[in-house]
Protein backbone atom coordinates (compact mmCIF):
# COMPACT_ATOMS: atom_id res chain seq x y z
CA UNK A 1 0.00 0.00 0.00
CA UNK A 2 3.02 2.67 0.33
CA UNK A 3 3.38 5.15 -2.24
CA UNK A 4 -0.46 5.91 -2.61
CA UNK A 5 -1.37 9.75 -3.08
CA UNK A 6 -3.66 8.98 0.20
CA UNK A 7 -0.74 8.24 2.19
CA UNK A 8 0.57 4.91 4.26
CA UNK A 9 -2.07 4.57 7.31
CA UNK A 10 -0.02 3.14 10.56
CA UNK A 11 -2.23 -0.08 9.95
CA UNK A 12 0.00 -1.18 7.19
CA UNK A 13 -0.01 -4.81 7.17
CA UNK A 14 1.09 -7.89 5.27
CA UNK A 15 -2.27 -8.46 3.38
CA UNK A 16 -1.26 -11.83 1.59
CA UNK A 17 -1.66 -13.18 -1.54
CA UNK A 18 -3.71 -11.10 -3.86
CA UNK A 19 -7.18 -12.54 -4.99
CA UNK A 20 -7.65 -13.17 -8.60
CA UNK A 21 -9.03 -9.95 -10.37
CA UNK A 22 -13.21 -11.34 -11.69
CA UNK A 23 -12.38 -12.97 -14.85
CA UNK A 24 -15.43 -13.89 -17.34
CA UNK A 25 -19.05 -14.57 -15.97
CA UNK A 26 -19.81 -16.13 -12.53
CA UNK A 27 -23.25 -17.12 -11.17
CA UNK A 28 -23.72 -16.28 -7.19
CA UNK A 29 -26.75 -16.18 -4.86
CA UNK A 30 -25.53 -12.91 -4.23
CA UNK A 31 -22.98 -10.48 -5.52
CA UNK A 32 -21.23 -7.79 -2.65
CA UNK A 33 -19.65 -4.24 -4.00
CA UNK A 34 -16.80 -3.72 -1.64
CA UNK A 35 -14.87 -5.61 0.26
CA UNK A 36 -14.21 -2.85 3.70
CA UNK A 37 -15.56 -4.14 7.05
CA UNK A 38 -18.96 -4.04 5.81
CA UNK A 39 -18.45 -5.86 2.85
CA UNK A 40 -16.80 -8.39 4.66
CA UNK A 41 -18.82 -9.18 7.97
CA UNK A 42 -21.67 -9.48 5.27
CA UNK A 43 -20.14 -12.16 2.99
CA UNK A 44 -19.11 -14.01 5.74
CA UNK A 45 -22.52 -13.79 7.20
CA UNK A 46 -24.18 -14.81 3.95
CA UNK A 47 -21.40 -18.08 3.92
CA UNK A 48 -22.60 -18.80 7.18
CA UNK A 49 -26.55 -19.07 5.97
CA UNK A 50 -25.19 -21.46 3.16
CA UNK A 51 -25.84 -18.50 -0.05
CA UNK A 52 -23.14 -18.40 -2.84
CA UNK A 53 -21.36 -15.44 -2.44
CA UNK A 54 -19.09 -13.06 -4.66
CA UNK A 55 -17.29 -10.15 -3.06
CA UNK A 56 -15.94 -7.63 -5.33
CA UNK A 57 -13.22 -5.29 -4.64
CA UNK A 58 -11.73 -2.34 -6.34
CA UNK A 59 -8.03 -2.42 -4.49
CA UNK A 60 -7.51 -4.54 -1.91
CA UNK A 61 -9.29 -5.86 1.28
CA UNK A 62 -9.62 -2.86 3.63
CA UNK A 63 -8.76 -0.26 0.79
CA UNK A 64 -11.28 2.57 1.65
CA UNK A 65 -12.06 3.76 5.39
CA UNK A 66 -12.23 0.04 6.86
CA UNK A 67 -8.26 0.27 6.65
CA UNK A 68 -7.62 3.35 7.13
CA UNK A 69 -9.40 4.42 10.06
CA UNK A 70 -9.16 6.09 13.66
CA UNK A 71 -9.19 2.36 15.10
CA UNK A 72 -12.07 3.32 17.60
CA UNK A 73 -14.21 0.68 18.38
CA UNK A 74 -17.60 2.96 19.71
CA UNK A 75 -20.84 1.86 20.59
CA UNK A 76 -23.74 4.05 19.42
CA UNK A 77 -24.26 5.54 15.83
CA UNK A 78 -22.06 9.24 15.18
CA UNK A 79 -24.86 11.19 16.97
CA UNK A 80 -23.52 11.30 21.20
CA UNK A 81 -26.45 9.23 22.40
CA UNK A 82 -28.59 11.61 23.95
CA UNK A 83 -28.84 13.63 20.09
CA UNK A 84 -30.13 10.37 18.85
CA UNK A 85 -32.31 9.88 21.90
CA UNK A 86 -33.68 13.41 20.29
CA UNK A 87 -33.44 13.31 16.91
CA UNK A 88 -35.07 9.36 16.86
CA UNK A 89 -36.70 8.93 19.52
CA UNK A 90 -36.28 6.76 22.88
CA UNK A 91 -36.95 3.72 21.39
CA UNK A 92 -35.58 3.35 18.84
CA UNK A 93 -32.03 5.39 19.99
CA UNK A 94 -32.14 2.33 22.82
CA UNK A 95 -32.76 -0.24 20.80
CA UNK A 96 -29.79 0.82 17.81
CA UNK A 97 -27.19 1.68 20.91
CA UNK A 98 -27.82 -2.23 22.53
CA UNK A 99 -27.68 -3.64 18.95
CA UNK A 100 -24.18 -1.86 18.61
CA UNK A 101 -23.05 -3.16 22.32
CA UNK A 102 -23.41 -6.55 21.33
CA UNK A 103 -21.95 -6.48 17.63
CA UNK A 104 -19.26 -4.64 19.50
CA UNK A 105 -18.67 -7.55 22.29
CA UNK A 106 -18.74 -10.24 18.60
CA UNK A 107 -16.21 -8.35 16.97
CA UNK A 108 -13.82 -8.46 20.02
CA UNK A 109 -14.86 -12.23 20.38
CA UNK A 110 -14.55 -12.95 16.69
CA UNK A 111 -11.41 -11.30 15.77
CA UNK A 112 -9.79 -10.77 19.23
CA UNK A 113 -5.87 -10.17 17.89
CA UNK A 114 -5.29 -6.04 17.91
CA UNK A 115 -8.30 -5.37 20.68
CA UNK A 116 -8.20 -3.54 23.57
CA UNK A 117 -11.15 -2.28 25.78
CA UNK A 118 -9.94 0.37 28.03
CA UNK A 119 -13.08 2.04 27.54
CA UNK A 120 -13.16 5.79 25.40
CA UNK A 121 -13.24 9.01 26.74
CA UNK A 122 -15.25 12.30 25.74
CA UNK A 123 -12.87 14.99 26.54
CA UNK A 124 -15.13 18.54 26.79
CA UNK A 125 -12.73 21.23 26.19
CA UNK A 126 -15.27 23.89 27.21
CA UNK A 127 -17.94 24.80 29.71
CA UNK A 128 -20.55 24.31 27.08
CA UNK A 129 -18.87 20.91 25.99
CA UNK A 130 -19.24 19.59 30.02
CA UNK A 131 -22.86 20.76 30.13
CA UNK A 132 -23.68 18.84 27.35
CA UNK A 133 -21.57 15.69 28.38
CA UNK A 134 -23.60 15.91 31.66
CA UNK A 135 -26.95 15.72 29.39
CA UNK A 136 -25.04 12.96 27.35
CA UNK A 137 -24.83 11.22 31.22
CA UNK A 138 -28.10 11.48 31.99
CA UNK A 139 -29.48 10.15 29.00
CA UNK A 140 -27.11 6.95 29.00
CA UNK A 141 -27.87 5.90 32.39
CA UNK A 142 -31.66 6.87 32.38
CA UNK A 143 -31.17 3.94 29.91
CA UNK A 144 -28.95 1.53 32.00
CA UNK A 145 -26.08 1.77 29.34
CA UNK A 146 -22.41 1.84 31.02
CA UNK A 147 -21.50 5.34 31.46
CA UNK A 148 -19.09 7.59 34.13
CA UNK A 149 -17.70 11.27 34.36
CA UNK A 150 -14.33 11.16 34.23
CA UNK A 151 -12.05 13.68 35.94
CA UNK A 152 -8.18 12.73 35.32
CA UNK A 153 -4.85 12.48 33.45
CA UNK A 154 -6.41 12.97 30.32
CA UNK A 155 -8.90 16.14 30.86
CA UNK A 156 -12.34 15.76 31.64
CA UNK A 157 -15.53 14.15 30.83
CA UNK A 158 -17.40 10.52 30.11
CA UNK A 159 -15.71 7.69 30.24
CA UNK A 160 -17.31 4.98 28.27
CA UNK A 161 -16.27 1.75 29.48
CA UNK A 162 -17.45 -0.89 27.40
CA UNK A 163 -15.76 0.91 24.18
CA UNK A 164 -12.18 -0.32 22.70
CA UNK A 165 -9.85 0.15 20.02
CA UNK A 166 -8.50 -2.14 17.20
CA UNK A 167 -5.75 -2.64 14.04
CA UNK A 168 -8.54 -1.95 11.79
CA UNK A 169 -7.22 -3.83 8.61
CA UNK A 170 -5.87 -6.92 10.73
CA UNK A 171 -9.62 -7.24 11.26
CA UNK A 172 -10.44 -6.72 7.07
CA UNK A 173 -7.24 -9.40 6.68
CA UNK A 174 -8.79 -12.28 9.53
CA UNK A 175 -12.83 -11.39 8.41
CA UNK A 176 -11.51 -11.85 4.69
CA UNK A 177 -9.59 -14.86 5.36
CA UNK A 178 -12.72 -16.45 7.39
CA UNK A 179 -14.79 -15.64 4.63
CA UNK A 180 -12.17 -17.39 2.15
CA UNK A 181 -12.37 -20.64 4.06
CA UNK A 182 -16.11 -20.47 4.44
CA UNK A 183 -16.33 -20.59 0.79
CA UNK A 184 -16.64 -16.77 -0.69
CA UNK A 185 -15.24 -16.44 -3.49
CA UNK A 186 -13.33 -12.77 -3.46
CA UNK A 187 -12.04 -10.85 -6.32
CA UNK A 188 -9.62 -8.16 -5.76
CA UNK A 189 -8.49 -5.27 -8.13
CA UNK A 190 -11.88 -5.40 -9.59
CA UNK A 191 -13.54 -2.22 -10.07
CA UNK A 192 -17.53 -2.60 -10.46
CA UNK A 193 -18.82 -0.48 -13.41
CA UNK A 194 -21.95 -1.19 -13.61
CA UNK A 195 -24.44 -2.78 -11.22
CA UNK A 196 -28.30 -3.46 -12.37
CA UNK A 197 -31.03 -6.15 -11.08
CA UNK A 198 -29.14 -9.66 -11.31
CA UNK A 199 -25.99 -8.23 -12.92
CA UNK A 200 -22.56 -6.72 -11.98
CA UNK A 201 -20.08 -5.93 -14.20
CA UNK A 202 -16.51 -5.02 -14.21
CA UNK A 203 -14.08 -4.11 -17.10
CA UNK A 204 -13.12 -8.21 -17.00
CA UNK A 205 -16.10 -9.79 -16.12
CA UNK A 206 -19.70 -10.39 -14.81
CA UNK A 207 -21.52 -11.77 -11.86
CA UNK A 208 -25.38 -13.01 -12.35
CA UNK A 209 -27.18 -13.08 -8.97
CA UNK A 210 -30.44 -12.77 -7.37
CA UNK A 211 -29.49 -9.99 -4.79
CA UNK A 212 -26.26 -7.46 -4.98
CA UNK A 213 -25.36 -5.48 -1.84
CA UNK A 214 -22.90 -2.45 -2.32
CA UNK A 215 -21.01 -1.65 0.77
CA UNK A 216 -19.44 1.14 0.50
CA UNK A 217 -19.32 4.15 2.82
CA UNK A 218 -17.08 7.42 1.07
CA UNK A 219 -18.05 7.49 -2.64
CA UNK A 220 -21.37 5.26 -2.25
CA UNK A 221 -23.37 7.80 -4.45
CA UNK A 222 -20.68 7.95 -7.08
CA UNK A 223 -21.36 4.33 -7.90
CA UNK A 224 -25.39 4.17 -7.52
CA UNK A 225 -26.43 7.92 -7.77
CA UNK A 226 -29.61 7.66 -6.89
CA UNK A 227 -27.88 8.21 -3.32
CA UNK A 228 -27.33 11.92 -4.31
CA UNK A 229 -28.55 14.10 -1.63
CA UNK A 230 -29.14 11.44 0.52
CA UNK A 231 -25.29 10.75 0.98
CA UNK A 232 -22.60 13.48 0.91
CA UNK A 233 -18.66 11.92 1.19
CA UNK A 234 -15.98 13.81 3.35
CA UNK A 235 -12.42 13.45 3.76
CA UNK A 236 -11.20 12.39 6.51
CA UNK A 237 -7.34 12.84 7.64
CA UNK A 238 -5.15 11.32 10.27
CA UNK A 239 -1.24 11.30 11.10
CA UNK A 240 0.43 8.77 13.70
CA UNK A 241 4.08 8.98 15.42
CA UNK A 242 6.76 6.92 16.05
CA UNK A 243 6.52 5.12 19.71
CA UNK A 244 7.16 7.48 22.28
CA UNK A 245 7.16 7.30 25.84
CA UNK A 246 6.48 11.27 26.40
CA UNK A 247 3.23 10.24 27.73
CA UNK A 248 0.90 7.20 28.56
CA UNK A 249 -2.64 7.69 27.19
CA UNK A 250 -4.84 5.11 29.11
CA UNK A 251 -8.02 5.87 27.16
CA UNK A 252 -8.31 7.04 23.33
CA UNK A 253 -10.20 10.27 23.24
CA UNK A 254 -12.99 11.96 21.47
CA UNK A 255 -12.70 15.92 22.00
CA UNK A 256 -14.09 19.09 20.20
CA UNK A 257 -17.20 17.50 19.63
CA UNK A 258 -16.04 14.24 18.60
CA UNK A 259 -14.12 16.37 15.71
CA UNK A 260 -10.49 15.71 16.87
CA UNK A 261 -9.72 11.98 18.32
CA UNK A 262 -6.65 10.26 18.90
CA UNK A 263 -5.11 6.70 20.94
CA UNK A 264 -2.06 5.51 21.83
CA UNK A 265 -1.23 2.13 20.54
CA UNK A 266 0.22 -0.45 22.86
CA UNK A 267 3.79 0.00 20.99
CA UNK A 268 3.63 4.35 22.23
CA UNK A 269 2.50 5.31 18.88
CA UNK A 270 0.09 7.86 18.73
CA UNK A 271 -3.13 7.65 16.20
CA UNK A 272 -4.50 11.04 15.67
CA UNK A 273 -6.80 12.42 13.63
CA UNK A 274 -9.70 15.05 12.82
CA UNK A 275 -9.97 18.97 12.44
CA UNK A 276 -12.31 18.56 9.54
CA UNK A 277 -14.06 21.36 10.43
CA UNK A 278 -11.47 23.47 10.54
CA UNK A 279 -11.80 23.38 6.70
CA UNK A 280 -15.27 21.95 6.05
CA UNK A 281 -15.68 23.42 2.93
CA UNK A 282 -12.86 22.13 1.19
CA UNK A 283 -13.21 18.58 3.49
CA UNK A 284 -16.36 17.76 1.51
CA UNK A 285 -14.77 15.82 -1.86
CA UNK A 286 -14.02 12.36 -2.68
CA UNK A 287 -10.31 13.38 -2.95
CA UNK A 288 -8.94 11.17 -0.69
CA UNK A 289 -5.65 13.00 -0.63
CA UNK A 290 -4.05 14.73 2.89
CA UNK A 291 -3.66 18.20 3.03
CA UNK A 292 -1.40 20.36 4.53
CA UNK A 293 -4.28 22.82 5.98
CA UNK A 294 -6.14 20.00 7.84
CA UNK A 295 -2.18 18.24 8.46
CA UNK A 296 -0.91 21.35 10.24
CA UNK A 297 -4.12 21.22 12.70
CA UNK A 298 -3.64 17.63 13.29
CA UNK A 299 0.01 18.61 14.28
CA UNK A 300 -0.73 21.87 16.40
CA UNK A 301 -3.20 19.45 18.28
CA UNK A 302 0.05 16.60 18.59
CA UNK A 303 2.75 18.97 19.65
CA UNK A 304 1.00 21.93 21.84
CA UNK A 305 -1.95 20.15 23.56
CA UNK A 306 -0.74 16.61 23.56
CA UNK A 307 2.65 17.94 23.88
CA UNK A 308 4.02 14.72 21.98
CA UNK A 309 7.39 15.52 20.12
CA UNK A 310 8.01 11.83 18.54
CA UNK A 311 8.77 11.99 14.57
CA UNK A 312 5.73 12.06 12.39
CA UNK A 313 5.86 8.56 10.87
CA UNK A 314 2.46 8.20 8.72
CA UNK A 315 0.25 10.77 7.21
CA UNK A 316 -3.12 9.29 5.35
CA UNK A 317 -6.58 10.33 4.26
CA UNK A 318 -10.03 8.29 3.34
CA UNK A 319 -12.92 9.17 2.10
CA UNK A 320 -16.49 8.34 4.54
CA UNK A 321 -19.99 8.98 3.67
CA UNK A 322 -22.45 11.36 5.66
CA UNK A 323 -26.30 11.23 5.97
CA UNK A 324 -28.37 14.89 7.20
CA UNK A 325 -30.29 12.51 9.85
CA UNK A 326 -27.10 10.58 11.22
CA UNK A 327 -28.43 7.10 10.22
CA UNK A 328 -26.66 5.26 7.86
CA UNK A 329 -28.21 4.26 4.73
CA UNK A 330 -29.73 0.69 4.24
CA UNK A 331 -32.11 1.07 1.44
CA UNK A 332 -32.94 -1.00 -1.58
CA UNK A 333 -31.84 1.60 -4.60
CA UNK A 334 -33.25 -0.41 -7.60
CA UNK A 335 -34.78 -3.96 -7.32
CA UNK A 336 -32.83 -6.49 -5.65
CA UNK A 337 -29.78 -3.84 -5.19
CA UNK A 338 -29.05 -2.56 -1.63
CA UNK A 339 -27.05 -0.09 -0.07
CA UNK A 340 -25.65 0.37 3.36
CA UNK A 341 -22.88 3.43 3.91
CA UNK A 342 -23.15 6.31 5.35
CA UNK A 343 -21.86 5.82 8.74
CA UNK A 344 -21.07 9.98 9.42
CA UNK A 345 -17.97 9.04 10.39
CA UNK A 346 -17.82 6.30 12.89
CA UNK A 347 -18.46 2.81 10.93
CA UNK A 348 -16.24 0.47 12.25
CA UNK A 349 -19.26 -1.38 14.40
CA UNK A 350 -22.77 0.10 13.20
CA UNK A 351 -20.94 -1.34 9.59
CA UNK A 352 -19.97 -4.45 10.34
CA UNK A 353 -23.09 -4.85 12.19
CA UNK A 354 -25.09 -3.55 9.25
CA UNK A 355 -23.07 -5.95 6.79
CA UNK A 356 -24.39 -8.66 9.10
CA UNK A 357 -27.57 -7.73 9.28
CA UNK A 358 -28.85 -6.89 5.68
CA UNK A 359 -27.34 -10.79 4.97
CA UNK A 360 -29.73 -12.15 7.61
CA UNK A 361 -32.52 -10.38 6.28
CA UNK A 362 -32.45 -10.53 2.82
CA UNK A 363 -31.15 -14.29 3.05
CA UNK A 364 -32.43 -15.53 6.14
CA UNK A 365 -35.68 -13.65 6.60
CA UNK A 366 -34.60 -12.12 9.91
CA UNK A 367 -35.37 -7.91 10.23
CA UNK A 368 -33.94 -8.08 14.19
CA UNK A 369 -30.33 -6.42 13.16
CA UNK A 370 -31.60 -3.99 11.01
CA UNK A 371 -34.98 -3.21 12.14
CA UNK A 372 -34.52 -0.09 14.34
CA UNK A 373 -32.39 1.38 11.27
CA UNK A 374 -35.21 1.29 8.43
CA UNK A 375 -37.20 4.59 7.79
CA UNK A 376 -40.74 4.05 8.42
CA UNK A 377 -41.56 2.99 4.15
CA UNK A 378 -38.96 0.91 4.12
C1 LIG B 1 -9.53 8.97 8.93
C2 LIG B 1 -10.75 8.21 9.37
C3 LIG B 1 -10.94 7.94 10.70
C4 LIG B 1 -12.06 7.21 11.10
N1 LIG B 1 -12.14 6.81 12.40
C5 LIG B 1 -13.11 5.96 12.76
C6 LIG B 1 -13.11 5.40 14.05
O1 LIG B 1 -12.18 5.60 14.84
N2 LIG B 1 -14.16 4.60 14.42
C7 LIG B 1 -15.16 4.31 13.54
O2 LIG B 1 -16.09 3.60 13.90
N3 LIG B 1 -15.14 4.79 12.28
C8 LIG B 1 -14.14 5.58 11.87
N4 LIG B 1 -14.11 6.04 10.59
C9 LIG B 1 -15.18 5.64 9.68
C10 LIG B 1 -14.98 4.19 9.24
O3 LIG B 1 -13.67 4.00 8.83
C11 LIG B 1 -15.92 3.85 8.08
O4 LIG B 1 -17.23 4.26 8.37
C12 LIG B 1 -15.92 2.36 7.81
O5 LIG B 1 -14.62 1.87 7.75
C13 LIG B 1 -16.67 2.07 6.55
O6 LIG B 1 -16.42 0.73 6.16
P1 LIG B 1 -17.14 0.14 4.90
O7 LIG B 1 -16.68 -1.24 4.73
O8 LIG B 1 -18.60 0.39 5.02
O9 LIG B 1 -16.71 1.06 3.69
P2 LIG B 1 -15.26 1.35 3.00
O10 LIG B 1 -14.22 1.23 3.98
O11 LIG B 1 -15.51 2.60 2.28
O12 LIG B 1 -15.15 0.11 2.06
C14 LIG B 1 -15.69 0.08 0.79
C15 LIG B 1 -14.79 -0.71 -0.14
O13 LIG B 1 -15.39 -0.66 -1.42
C16 LIG B 1 -14.41 -0.53 -2.39
N5 LIG B 1 -15.01 0.07 -3.58
C17 LIG B 1 -15.39 1.35 -3.77
N6 LIG B 1 -15.88 1.50 -5.01
C18 LIG B 1 -15.85 0.28 -5.58
C19 LIG B 1 -16.18 -0.22 -6.86
N7 LIG B 1 -16.66 0.58 -7.82
N8 LIG B 1 -15.99 -1.52 -7.13
C20 LIG B 1 -15.49 -2.35 -6.18
N9 LIG B 1 -15.12 -1.93 -4.96
C21 LIG B 1 -15.30 -0.63 -4.68
C22 LIG B 1 -13.37 0.36 -1.72
O14 LIG B 1 -12.09 0.18 -2.34
C23 LIG B 1 -13.41 -0.10 -0.29
O15 LIG B 1 -12.45 -1.09 0.00
C24 LIG B 1 -13.03 6.79 10.15
C25 LIG B 1 -12.83 7.07 8.80
C26 LIG B 1 -11.70 7.75 8.40
C27 LIG B 1 -11.50 8.03 6.94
Amino acid sequence: MALDARGTPLWEVELGPERPPLEGTIDADVCVVGLGGSGLSCVRELRRLGASVVGLEAGRVGWGAAGRNGGFLLAGLAPFYHDAVERLGRERARALYALTMQELDRIATETPAGISRHGSLRIAESSDEMTDCERQLEAMQADGFPVERYDGEQGSGLLIPGDGTFQPLLRCRSVAAQALDAGARLHERSPVTHIATGCVRTESGSVRCDLVIVAVDGRIEQLLPELVGTVRSARLQMLATAPTTEVRLAHPVYARWGFDYWQQRPDGSIALGGARDLAESNEWTTDAVPTDEIQHALEHRLRDTLGVHAPITHRWAATVGYTASGLPVVSEVRPGVWAIGGYCGTGNVVGSLLGRGLARWRVGGDDSLVRPFLHADD
